[in-house]
């Protein structure tokens, strides 16, 4: 059996009403927080198609004024969800409260439609300023001498392990958390999962003051003055594949100021806790919201708005882990149509269904063709159609599709998968597809085009863009290449946005 080592104790209020003192504190707690760690725990709803209903929401406050973390723990089964819902969206959106946490989209797909299924429309659709753990534990790894340092997805009791030598139990996180009264046990597991987040940015945090301080910048301690608007409207017009714009102000940053970086220490960690009320630290926190602060935003496809008109019966059955609640209904059979034993040429092609237009343009930026219908709103036979004729196969999540599976055999797949990453990985295991490092950013995410060879250079691409692209003056001193679509012609070029969207891929095709 393993040890477990505890953490640093920690109050924990169970919410189950909002006339209570625990809501009282925890809404003294949520006005003065700039850092909250959020976790959530549901139990699985095996009735496809509804989302799992979210029955404990767990928040981890770093209070700003004392040295005080508690978490809370609201019982979204006992509290009315009205009353909490306000209040939630707030801080979910508060510019000045950094959300952490661990793969946190999926909770707040499941949170927001267990909300929307209470009359709180329209649920929880974006968390900002948000990062994630997985982030944060790649920041905190040495620096590579490389380009690129490989980042790896390891689960949150390794990140904990690693980063603060602290085993996370992980026994409970199948028990049934519907039943109630919650077991002691239960409130512990769950409020030490939140917990563990705002220990985690504690790290993080020293760690960014630290390389400040020890890189002699004359603008450490940052110091946010009339530059930033500026900055924030420059790089609006820097667009290359989607990000925020936390995230392009600061790659404006990383261009106006010098390098942050230095040593690769990630022992030696400055306690934070001792000075969190200094201006410093508030700056330092600002810094790392414009330099680290991402966002999480929930669209129709992810499964917001999916859902039942019919509420689900409450399965009766046991419980099974969060992460396995997609159950698998229809196995793919293949062979696909480009496989060679049925006369293919190898290549992998794909024609995602409206339901999964996002998946298409994840398919793209690993390099794989994927089409999508000729019209908007395509007949079942238009999509059976264009899959004959382009020997694709059809991905979509509508199971109606597969009634048609005997006209098309081998060429429909419904995805299992709500969220896009998610579903990328789910073609890619299921077809088992090789995805190499430089097919990627390959193909033009618009149009499914694919990049013409040669890279151009700014000049070239400045003549190449003329009446219908614009591209930022601030690219043109930084030597910069372009490439351009054959088909559509749109230009791409490569930035620091770029980069981060290659390492998503490589983090999610696994690549090594
Ligand atoms: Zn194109």
């Amino acid at each position: 059996m393993e040890p477990t080592v505890h953490l640093e104790a920690f109050a924990i209020h169970l919410v189950t009403s909002n006339d209570s003192p625990e809501f009282t504190h925890l809404n003294y707690a949520l006005t003065h927080s700039s850092i909250i760690g959020l976790d959530a725990e549901w139990k699985p709803n095996r009735h496809a198609p509804t989302l799992p209903t979210v029955s404990l929401l767990q928040i981890a406050c770093r209070l700003a004024d004392s040295h005080e973390s508690p978490v809370f723990l609201l019982d979204l089964q006992a509290i009315p969800l009205p009353s909490v819902y306000e209040l939630l969206r707030e801080v979910f959106l508060s510019p000045d409260v950094i959300k952490l946490g661990f793969r946190f989209k999926q909770d707040l797909v499941y949170l927001s439609s267990t909300f929307c299924e209470h009359g709180c429309s329209p649920g929880f659709d974006s968390v900002e300023p948000f990062i994630d753990i997985t982030a944060i534990y790649n920041y905190l790894q040495p620096k590579q001498a490389g380009r690129r340092t490989l980042k790896q997805t390891k689960s949150l009791a390794t990140v904990c392990k690693e980063v603060l030598g602290i085993l996370l139990s992980k026994e409970l996180q199948c028990s049934d958390w519907s039943q109630r009264p919650l077991t002691e046990e239960q409130k512990t597991y769950a409020a030490a999962d939140a917990h563990c987040l705002v220990e985690i940015f504690d790290v993080f945090h020293a760690k960014v003051v630290k390389e400040g301080k020890n890189s002699r910048n004359k603008h450490w301690p940052p110091d946010f003055g009339p530059g930033l608007k500026q900055i924030f409207e420059v790089s609006n017009g820097c667009n290359m594949i989607t990000r925020t714009t936390f995230c392009e102000a600061s790659n404006m940053i990383r261009v106006t100021m010098p390098e942050l970086h230095s040593s690769t220490d990630t022992e030696e960690v400055d306690s934070i806790k001792s000075d969190t009320t200094t201006k410093q630290v508030d700056n330092s926190l600002l810094w790392i919201i414009r330099k680290y602060g991402d966002k999480i935003v929930l669209k129709d496809a992810d499964g917001k708005l999916k859902i039942s008109k019919k509420k689900a019966k409450k399965s009766s059955a046991g419980s099974e882990c969060k992460q396995k609640t997609h159950e698998i209904v229809e196995e793919w059979q293949g062979p696909p149509p480009w496989d060679p034993s049925v006369g293919g040429d190898g290549c992998p092609k794909f024609l995602c269904d409206v339901m999964v237009e996002g998946l298409a343009k994840h398919l793209r930026c690993v390099g794989i063709d994927a089409a999508i219908p000729y019209s908007k709103k395509p007949e079942s036979r238009d999509l059976i159609d264009q899959a004959q004729k382009e020997k694709r196969v059809l991905l979509t999540r509508d199971a109606k599709l597969l009634r048609h599976e005997y006209l098309i055999k081998n060429q429909i797949y419904r995805i299992k998968n709500l969220l896009k990453n998610e579903q990328l990985h789910e073609v890619i295991e299921t077809f088992q597809l090789k995805i190499s490092e430089d097919q990627l950013m390959s193909r033009c995410t618009k149009c499914n085009g694919k990049f013409i060879q040669k890279p151009l250079t700014t000049e070239e691409a400045v003549e190449a863009a003329k009446g219908f692209q614009v591209i930022p003056n601030c690219l043109f001193d930084k030597n910069i290449e372009f490439w351009q679509c054959m088909d559509c012609r749109q230009l791409y070029w490569e930035g620091t946005q770029y980069h981060n969207a290659v390492q998503k891929f490589i983090d999610v095709c696994k690549l090594n």
